[in-house]
């Protein structure tokens, strides 16, 4: 077994992305390659701005090019909640952008000429219990009727069309959610960004940034340049370079496992549709069958970011096999981990103060929602949009929250027992 990502191990960075210095002076400097970034950087240079794209490693090489390739529907909060909170015109923005967002990534993929084995089967999330069937229930109920969303409820008896397993009672499916190859994805927006003019700089840690006479000077790992204005786009890899953006984002691990491919015919059994699967739990699991017939199985039991790859490999193998015992004989052929950034009220945001701009926050949705924001962080900055709903909402912090985020272990051990008791 490798521990490293089987996306990256299948299609490593290609060599003909060009690789640049990092130097001078740029319009704009964006920190971080990540889908997020890259989706700006692409626009704002399309737009004639001079752009500039640091990275710490190399592209793709946060969450972006080694995620599950899942571009699902929907944000993490409950559209209910969005809509209380926000009301009804806001509130529906928020969710219809959402869903918008996995028609941008077809249109970007088909205009670019990504091929990033893009398809679009739907989704289902599956529930356990007698109480997971009355709230999904209840929640595609009200995402059909009141928001115009169709998910529809499939009993027991339907379950085989969607998965080859005993152990769920239920499911909600719906058919707008895709599956990409997140590497290929994520490459393809790098030669797309770079194509449309962006020098894009791997290797390039920013370690300081001072602002003086209205231009910011920017230290990196690689050298210095100056920059007009900054996009910062490191969601769950942040660090404490500007501690406003930190104490707003949460870093949470996720982890995954593919099994040796299997035969067609058993990969066509464990998922028959293909479809982009999750279970209904707060430490849920989320599965789908790779491009070459593998199962990929991720989630988490905790959510801390430095967990032991092995013993994961192990928790992650007997939680596939609970689900399918049909993969007991098969092996698991790479692990791997990465984080991901969440706010604490489970939307992502846009904020910008004195000519510095972030996107980030998307709470496990960072592939649709990331290519999303990123397109209208690049059409704000480039003032192209003058609004963006993802804007307007106040990005919260807590008092508790300075720089480590020491509360993870309590929030998993109440999470972990409301999984326990089906709440
Ligand atoms: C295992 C796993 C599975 C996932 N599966 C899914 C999924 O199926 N569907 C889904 O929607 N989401 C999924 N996610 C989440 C999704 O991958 C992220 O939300 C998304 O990739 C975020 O993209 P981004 O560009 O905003 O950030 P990232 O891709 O994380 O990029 C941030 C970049 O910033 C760089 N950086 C940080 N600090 C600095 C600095 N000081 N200087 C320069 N560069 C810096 C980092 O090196 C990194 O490359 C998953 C995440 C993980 C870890």
């Amino acid at each position: 077994m490798k521990s490293v990502p089987f996306w990256t191990d299948d299609h490593p960075r290609p060599n003909h992305l060009p690789e640049e210095d990092l130097s001078g002076q740029t319009d704009v400097l964006v920190i971080g390659a990540g889908i997020t970034g890259l989706t700006a950087a692409r626009l704002l240079a399309r737009a004639g701005i001079e752009t500039v794209v640091a990275e710490a490693r190399s592209i793709g090489e946060g969450a972006s090019a080694l995620n599950a390739g899942m571009a699902i529907y929907g944000l993490k909060a409950d559209p209910t909640v969005v809509i209380d909170r926000f009301g009804e015109r806001l509130g529906r923005e928020l969710w219809d952008a959402s869903n918008k967002a996995i028609d941008l990534i077809e249109q970007l993929v088909g205009e670019e000429a990504i091929a990033c084995d893009f398809f679009r089967p739907g989704s289902a999330e599956l529930g356990f219990t007698a109480r997971d069937d009355r709230v999904l229930a209840a929640y595609a109920r009200r995402t059909t009727e009141d928001l115009g969303f169709p998910i529809e409820y499939l009993p027991r008896d339907r379950l085989g069309e969607i998965v080859g397993s005993g152990r769920f009672s239920m499911a909600l499916t719906e058919e707008t959610s895709a599956g990409l190859h997140p590497a290929k994805y994520t490459f393809g927006l790098a030669g797309a960004a770079a194509r449309a003019g962006a020098r894009l700089v791997e290797h390039a840690d920013v370690s300081a940034v001072e602002k003086t006479g209205g231009r910011f000077t920017v230290t990196t790992s690689r050298g210095r340049i100056q920059a007009g204005r900054i996009l910062v786009t490191t969601n769950g890899y942040t660090g404490t370079l500007f501690p406003s953006i930190r104490r707003r984002i949460v870093p949470i691990g996720s982890y995954s496992i593919v099994t040796e491919s299997l035969p067609v015919h058993l990969a066509e059994e464990v998922l028959p549709g293909n479809r982009m699967v999750w279970t209904a739990r707060r430490f849920l699991n989320y599965f789908r069958r790779t491009p070459d017939n593998r199962v990929l199985i991720g989630g988490r039991r905790n959510l801390q970011t430095d967990l032991n790859l092995a013993e994961t490999a192990r928790d992650l193998r007997s939680r596939l096999v609970e689900f399918f015992p049909q993969l007991a004989s098969f092996e698991v052929s790479h692990v791997w981990g990465g984080k991901l950034g969440a706010a604490f009220d489970l939307l992502p945001h846009i904020g910008q103060h004195d000519d510095v701009w972030y996107a980030m926050g998307y709470g496990g949705h960072g592939v649709a929602l990331g290519t999303y924001l990123g397109s209208e962080v690049g059409k704000l900055m480039a003032g192209e949009l003058d609004r963006s709903p993802f804007a307007e909402i106040a990005h919260p912090t807590r008092w508790y929250y300075q720089q480590r985020p020491w509360f993870l272990p309590l929030a998993a051990a109440a999470y972990r027992t409301l999984d326990r008791f089906g709440r």
